[in-house]
């Protein structure tokens, strides 16, 4: 029975349960008995996307967080994301289900490497992606996500540096797009990115060539794909930049039969659901990320039972952080559709 399950702790994350109907009926049962909403991104696994009150990506998720009513936000995602829920409503108790689940690409810089690459460059504006700690959102100047990180850079009057952190290949991308020459880029990535190279997108492009391709960058795992297809790999007219929304939205309405993703793979079950007679394919099916895959079943119920792992954030590093957020929705559409 999962009210009385026996859960372990284990490197990969917590087991213990299965995701059965007992399971889903006590996680139910405690999500209301907490006043809480269910967040899970769309890289969780499976059977946390479809128990979850809402499913999207990162700023979408803490922007439902904030509007709710509820008094405590349970985030099935990576930390960060559990930490931009917090910034966005420091009054709500935000849980998540796991606190070891990081993120490669946030943690590729501190606020400390951020404060010292500030000193090098005084003057410079600070651009960073939302994958990042709360700590770098708050000596950032403005956030972006990868929708809007082009228009945010573009904002920017032409004669500033700006120092962008901490996706390298979104970086690139803006640098080519924008066409500025003084923007500066971390050294950053995410693990599960470097499995979506520039060969294997070609070849698979080949080998499927009535297919679409679906590209959708959040999170790291596929701004090199962004990259590689604006380096020309995959014929242009082929490839689809999206949001998660959007993407929802071209599966329903593509005429392509079979259509290559991509992103990480746990955005395939939402695919799948919006048009199952379509044969979605992962570019690389090895592109899972396995902190994402940290928030379990068994996770999940321990969150619930025991109240635990709660996400703090000081009050002076949450307000400098939010306004960083809040520069980013003012210059434009930051992708919350997603
Ligand atoms: S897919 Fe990459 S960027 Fe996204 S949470 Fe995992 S490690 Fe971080």
């Amino acid at each position: 029975m999962a009210a009385t399950a026996q859960l372990e702790r284990t490197e990969d994350g917590w087991t213990g349960v299965q995701p059965d109907a007992a399971w889903r009926e006590e996680v139910r049962r405690l999500v209301d008995e907490h006043d809480a909403v269910l967040l899970a991104h769309n890289y969780q696994l499976p059977e946390i996307q479809d128990i979850a009150d809402h499913t999207g990506d990162s700023l979408a998720l803490s922007r439902i967080a904030a509007s709710s009513s509820k008094s405590t936000i349970v985030f099935c995602g990576v930390h960060f994301m559990a930490e931009t829920a917090k910034i966005l409503s420091p009054d709500k108790r935000v849980l998540i289900p796991d606190a070891r689940a990081g993120c490669s690409l946030a943690d590729s810089i501190t606020g400390e490497q951020l404060r010292e690459w500030k000193a090098e460059h005084p003057g410079a504006v600070v651009v960073s992606y939302v994958n990042t700690t709360a700590d770098v959102k708050a000596e950032t100047d403005i956030c972006c996500t990868s929708s809007n990180a082009v228009d945010v850079v573009a904002s920017i009057p032409a004669d500033r540096e700006v120092l962008f952190c901490p996706d390298q290949f979104l970086g690139a991308h803006v640098r080519r797009v924008t066409g500025r020459d003084n923007v500066h880029v971390w050294a950053g990535e995410c693990h599960v990115h470097a499995g979506i190279n520039g060969p294997e997108l070609a070849d698979r492009a080949a080998a499927n060539p009535d297919a679409d391709l679906f590209i959708h960058p959040e999170c790291g795992c596929a701004t090199s794909a962004l990259y590689l297809a604006g380096e020309g790999a995959v014929a242009a007219e082929k490839v689809k930049i999206l949001s998660t929304g959007d993407m929802l939205t071209a599966a329903r309405e593509t005429k392509a039969r079979s259509v290559l993703v991509a992103t990480e793979v746990g955005m395939l079950h939402q695919l799948r659901k919006a048009a199952p007679e379509i044969d979605f394919q992962a570019v690389n099916d090895r592109a899972s990320c396995r902190y994402m895959k940290m928030i379990t079943p068994s996770a999940l119920l321990r969150c619930l039972r025991d109240e635990a792992d709660e996400v703090f954030v000081d009050a002076d590093t949450a307000a400098r952080a939010r306004a960083s957020v809040q520069r980013m929705i003012e210059i434009g559409q930051p992708g919350g559709a997603e």
